[in-house]
């Protein structure tokens, strides 16, 4: 009765019989991954119902500051609440940082001084980093106030370790980065059992390397935190996952409390750090948004297995696999095509909530090198919790589609994509 309705409403909703048939059977063959899905949401939400309570939120959380926001006992509560998620000495978790992007800046400011020496092991940072670093030339880049960068690239999708010892033993480093969602490129995310590993091995070598962790796509993806294997500090931006798609805007930072207070100096002023920064209302939202983060990170799990699994059907070529490990919510699909990435992406857009008429064109994003094309019918700007897809305009025209706020309209915005294409 049901299947019946439901098969008359997708036709009028102008899904083709293969769409229909296609998802038939996806459905059917991804149901064990979905299970697992939904087991990892328990654990999560168990997490989080403790910190809670353990913290005694109340009503009188919900409070709002304004001008210098001195006391704001809602905004400190929340930052213990984060700090006991990651199981960390202390967290900041501001609206006064924009997003990921920002809070990784301020950082890399804080915690880096001129003569020192930034190293990724992880390749090339994400694309926003790039002034921010100095890798593109910016005079308030960390390169212009004298600090260095140096990279060490992944080798077959894992960390290069011989390199990163030699370069341990012949140079002091003072901050290590490891990013481990993929950005802009081709490589593998990062599992978190990896990160697990080469911490031990860096440690072996180097005791006092700041050890920091973009990340970005990764809360709660799994049940442990990279705090739990041993980073020093983790940032992650608050319109992707712990904002559950009800955060406004900001991001996070966790870890050692002598960073945090390094990084909170930065943010506001030497002097004042965590003391100042008035919540102006948000608060309820970002502890809304951080209860619902592990379904709602769940549901962009199970859209993305979804959308694996189909395009896979379908002949393209993509990554993660649907029943392969996932260290982040985000499904590439390389489409070695450029028009079938734009129409796959103008899909995306035509099955959201929000402008779902307006068609998204290829632009020069700032912060990106390539024009980039970017499907986000979202809520929140920008948000990338929210079913969204976006892809550099560069072989191989690879799409990357991450967010669902739920599995039943992300479902939805992935048919509609697909039948954008076929
Ligand atoms: C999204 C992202 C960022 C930047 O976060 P924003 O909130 O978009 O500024 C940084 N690093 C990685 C790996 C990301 O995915």
């Amino acid at each position: 009765m049901e299947n019946q309705t439901l098969k008359k409403l997708y036709e009028e909703y102008g899904f083709s019989e293969k769409t229909i048939t296609l998802v038939k059977e996806v459905e059917q063959e991804i149901k064990p991954i979905i299970n697992n899905i939904d087991e990892i949401a328990q654990i999560n939400s168990i997490k989080v119902l403790q910190a809670f309570q353990q913290n005694n939120i109340s009503d009188m959380h919900f409070n709002s500051t304004t001008g210098y926001g001195y006391g704001d006992i809602g905004r400190d509560t929340t930052e213990k609440v984060f700090a006991q998620i990651f199981k960390a000495e202390d967290s900041l978790v501001r609206g006064q940082f924009i997003s990921g992007t920002h809070a990784l800046t301020v950082t890399l400011f804080g915690l880096l001084r001129p003569g020192d020496t930034l190293l990724s092991i992880t390749g090339k940072p994400y694309d926003t980093l790039d002034e921010v670093i100095g890798i593109v030339d910016n005079p308030s880049s960390l390169k212009s106030f004298g600090v260095k960068f140096e990279q060490i690239d992944l080798k077959n999708n894992d960390f290069d370790y011989e390199t990163i010892q030699e370069k341990l033993k012949n140079k002091k480093i003072k901050v290590i980065e490891i990013q481990r969602s993929k950005g802009y490129s081709t490589r593998k995310s990062i599992l978190i059992e990896q990160i697990e590993k080469v911490i031990k091995y860096i440690r072996e070598v180097d005791k006092d390397v700041i050890i920091m962790i973009d990340n970005c796509y990764c809360e709660f993806v799994g049940t442990q935190e990279p705090i739990e294997v041993g980073a020093d500090i983790v940032v992650g931006s608050l319109i992707k996952n712990l904002g559950g798609g009800i955060a406004p805007n900001g991001a996070y930072v966790a870890g050692r409390k002598d960073l945090i207070t390094l990084v909170a100096e930065r943010l506001t002023a030497p002097g004042e750090g965590k003391e100042v920064g008035p919540s102006l209302g948000i608060t309820k939202s970002l502890l809304q948004g951080l209860f619902m983060a592990p379904t709602v990170v769940a549901s962009s799990l199970k859209t993305a297995v979804f959308a694996s699994k189909c395009l896979e059907k379908l002949g393209f070529d993509v990554e993660p696999k649907w029943n392969m490990p996932r260290a982040d919510i985000v499904q590439t699909i390389n489409f070695n095509d450029k028009e079938k990435l734009i129409k796959y992406c103008q899909g995306i857009q035509m099955g959201s909530p929000i402008d779902s008429n307006s068609i998204p064109e290829p632009w020069d994003m700032p912060g990106y090198t390539d024009q980039v094309i970017m499907a986000a019918g979202a809520f929140t700007q920008g948000s990338s919790i929210e079913l969204s897809c976006d892809g550099p305009i560069r072989p191989p025209y690879t799409a990357f589609m991450q967010g669902g706020l739920t599995y039943e309209y992300g479902k939805l915005g992935v048919m509609k994509a697909i039948e954008n294409i076929i």
